[in-house]
């Protein structure tokens, strides 16, 4: 049941702080898997091969400092990701540079430059997370560009026999950003329809004076509490002479009082229970609770609370309490109308008082 206790800014940073942990975890483990292989492809190339002689080293250097920097939270996820997007498409598109130069068995060539291609599958999926979608387009086509750019003026002639597997390479990748471009805004898109679901359930879930769930909300706890036969008690709390308040000071010194009494009775309650604005000057209370001395205890610490409690203006409140514990064969209208008669005792027999319903 969406009780609005959370707005849905603060539920979409939850969400937001969330994936940004599991980020963490994720490319710490990617990092701390790929070190040994960096280690194994430098032990056994590193005297025929001068680029792994030289950049394998620095990678695994990088490698060490991006990890640390993952395992220090202060450290903002999206600095280290642009970094590691920085470094490791400069290093690739050099040892993309130095294949095409210096390789002169192409059998181990193009095995080498379609790893690479992988490799820029993988930055084009980190930049989406770490850019706007437009500015991650734009990158994951600057690169395709520039390969391309390249490869043209190695493969210039078209003599080649693997010109045309290059091209093929280019378009997928190509295809490649495109697709991911559009994965992206399909995701945004059904982001913003579930910001805006939760906004309007958080508007048809929440009273707008007091800010507490409203009589729907409650009404659809207290049937869900009653469908599970959890034990609870539902206290209704109304405030005594509330239409003098209103005459003597005005409707909107009512309205703060009522504000008032709202975060006051709030302020009291355990996270178990709930309360909301049943309707006018009236409150309700749906507390977990089958104990009726505990009850007892809680509702008269609130009548307590509340009469001490030095409202703005100095205003003199006190609430009178109608108590009902649920029973099995409780319906959510037999259950409040026990409240509802207990309280309307409770205003008979003098009010700041509580009363208990007759168990159903
Ligand atoms: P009792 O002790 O018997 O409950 O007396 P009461 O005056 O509190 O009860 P009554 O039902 O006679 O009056 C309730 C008043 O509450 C009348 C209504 O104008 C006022 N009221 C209801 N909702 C609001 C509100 O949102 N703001 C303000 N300021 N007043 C409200
Ligand atoms: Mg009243
Ligand atoms: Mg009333």
């Amino acid at each position: 049941m969406p009780l609005p206790k959370k707005s849905p800014e603060e539920t979409v940073h939850r969400l937001y702080q969330q994936f940004d942990r599991r980020r963490r975890l994720f490319y710490l483990v990617a990092s701390l898997a790929s070190f040994p292989s960096i280690l194994a492809v430098w032990l056994q190339h590193h005297q025929e091969n001068p680029f792994i002689a030289w950049v394998y080293p620095l990678l695994m250097v990088f490698l060490w400092i991006w990890s640390l920097a993952l395992l220090w939270p202060r450290i903002p996820l999206t600095i280290i990701e642009r970094s590691v997007l920085a470094g490791v498409s400069l290093l690739f598109m050099s040892k993309f540079i130095f294949l095409l130069l210096f390789y002169k068995d192409p059998q181990q060539q193009w095995a080498e430059i379609e790893a690479i291609f992988w490799v820029f599958v993988f930055l084009f999926i980190l930049s989406f997370m770490t850019f706007r979608r437009d500015l991650a387009l734009g990158y994951c086509l600057t690169i395709t560009a520039l390969s391309l750019g390249v490869g043209i003026w190695y493969f210039w002639g078209f003599s080649h026999p693997l010109w045309v597997e290059f091209v093929r390479l280019e378009v997928r990748l190509a295809g490649i950003a495109l697709l991911i471009f559009l994965l992206a805004r399909a995701k945004d898109e059904l982001n913003q329809t579930i910001i805006e679901v939760d906004r309007i359930q958080h508007i048809a879930y929440t009273d707008l004076l007091t800010q507490l769930p409203n009589r729907r909300a409650i009404t659809a706890l207290l049937e869900e509490h009653l469908l599970h036969k959890r034990k609870l008690a539902v206290i209704l709390a109304d405030v005594d002479h509330f239409k003098r308040i209103n005459d003597t000071f005005g409707h909107e010194t009512g309205d703060r009082v009522l504000r008032e009494v709202g975060e006051c009775l709030h302020t009291q309650l355990r996270a178990s229970d709930v309360i909301g604005r049943w309707g006018g000057e009236e409150f309700i209370i749906l507390a977990l609770e089958d104990q009726p001395q505990r009850v007892h205890q809680l509702t008269t610490r609130l009548r307590d609370v509340i009469e001490a409690h030095p409202f703005t203006d100095d205003i003199p409140i006190t609430l009178s309490f109608g108590v009902a514990l649920a029973n099995d064969h409780d319906t959510l209208k037999t259950l409040v109308n026990r409240a509802d008669v207990a309280l309307y005792r409770a205003k008979n027999n003098g009010r700041n008082r509580v009363e208990w319903a007759e168990p159903g």
